[in-house]
């Protein structure tokens, strides 16, 4: 069975098409800087079928996404209409990630008409966690109109996790997964389910992001509006578009341009590293008390898998926990390698683990195809 994933960007398609039968990556690519979807992923048809790996179109078994938002839905559904709209609903949560993948998946609509369709919606993971977690102290009214910390990044979180179960031959640990991308989050899971994550309401908040916020208190929205004339729409703006890494350091949204600037004696960059680290390390304490413990602590995505001065930053200086790095070891993980980080006496196993969040989506969707035709 072959499931194309297709990961929608504001400005980037790429996909990987998988055969099922042995997880096997049949083709993989993507194109930056896209303005047409169809186009991207007509020629992104083509060049599947070009290699062989596709010979008929007919022979895709589903399209699988990794979809961000919708209202009233946190699993996997086939995204029919009502359910595009529900994505629409939410529009204003994911301002950057809901409207790309509602308009790539109406093209896909149109390309493939037969073919399945299916979201993984990356609100799904965090969905059975404990509801404490999850709620925020307002109203009723404001919960039922879905105001509530959802967690994102499941996918993810949820590969890291079954990961290191696996890994480390047990099925009940407390992990703690650190997912530092363009994007982050820190998840924490007890037992192969999620037991919360960092993000809240909308894929802005928690620890800072490339050029997101992160948490700000709400009463600060008000604050610029009255005493300093924003609009509504500018403060959105900043939050999403000028905020985070590139916010605090004036240089860059990309960390390996913010690291060469601190390098050089640039205040301002050295700050939005420490910021980015300490807000990490808050989040790793919190669930670390919660969870009484972690067996391990996980890096993944673009900056947790590349930055050994981020992990060794964030595991600075926990001895009293008994959670040790070894320096050794972090400096020579190599690219796209899972490896075990921390020393052989520590309490806490401190690992990298490559995320591989396509191969969940379309896990997902098979069972998803496999439950409907019983
Ligand atoms: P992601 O969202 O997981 O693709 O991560 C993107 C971010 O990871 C970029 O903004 C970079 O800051 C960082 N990153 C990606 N690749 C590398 C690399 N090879 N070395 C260092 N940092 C990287």
């Amino acid at each position: 069975m072959k499931v194309l994933i297709a990961n929608i960007g504001s400005t980037s398609f790429k996909y990987r098409l998988f055969d099922m039968s042995n997880e096997a990556v049949l083709a993989k690519g993507g194109y930056e800087r896209v303005t047409d979807y169809g186009d991207a992923i007509e020629k992104s048809l083509a060049e599947m079928k070009a290699s062989g790996a596709l010979t008929r179109l007919e022979d895709l078994a589903a399209v699988g996404f990794k979809t961000v938002l919708a209202k009233g839905i946190l699993g996997c559904a086939e995204l029919t209409e009502d359910v595009l709209k529900a994505m629409e609903a939410m529009n204003d949560v994911a301002p950057s990630h809901n409207p790309p993948y509602i308009a790539g998946i109406r093209k896909f609509r149109e390309k493939l008409p037969r073919t399945p369709l299916i979201g993984l919606f990356e609100t799904a993971w965090n969905a059975n966690a404990p509801e404490a977690g999850q709620r925020y102290a307002v109203s009723e009214q404001w919960c039922e109109w879905g105001v509530r910390r959802y967690g994102y990044h499941g996918a993810s979180h949820r590969y890291v996790t079954e990961r290191v179960a696996k890994l480390l031959g047990r099925d009940d640990l407390r992990v703690i997964s650190c997912h530092l991308g363009g994007s982050s989050s820190i998840g924490a899971a007890r037992g192969l389910r999620s037991f919360g994550n960092s993000l809240g309401m909308s894929p802005q908040s928690g620890v800072p992001h490339n050029n997101r916020v992160g948490d700000l208190d709400s009463f600060a929205i008000p604050f610029l509006m009255k005493s300093h004339g924003l609009t509504l729409d500018q403060v959105v703006k900043a939050m999403n578009k000028e905020g985070g890494l590139l916010g605090i350091s004036g240089v860059s949204n990309d960390i390996r341009d913010v690291d060469a600037a601190a390098k050089q004696g640039n205040k301002r960059a050295q700050l939005a590293l420490d910021v980015f680290t300490h807000s990490i390390r808050h989040w790793i304490g919190a669930f670390m008390l919660q969870l009484n413990g972690a067996d391990a602590i996980v890096f993944t995505a673009g900056i947790g898998e590349n930055r050994t001065e981020i992990r060794a930053g964030v595991c600075k200086d926990l001895d009293w926990f008994g959670i040790k790095l070894d320096a050794q070891k972090n400096a020579v993980v190599q690219r796209g390698q899972e490896a075990v980080i921390s020393a052989d006496d520590s309490r806490t196993k401190i690992m990298v683990v490559p995320t591989n969040e396509e191969i969940v989506v379309a896990r997902e969707a098979v069972k998803l195809l496999e439950s409907k035709r019983k």
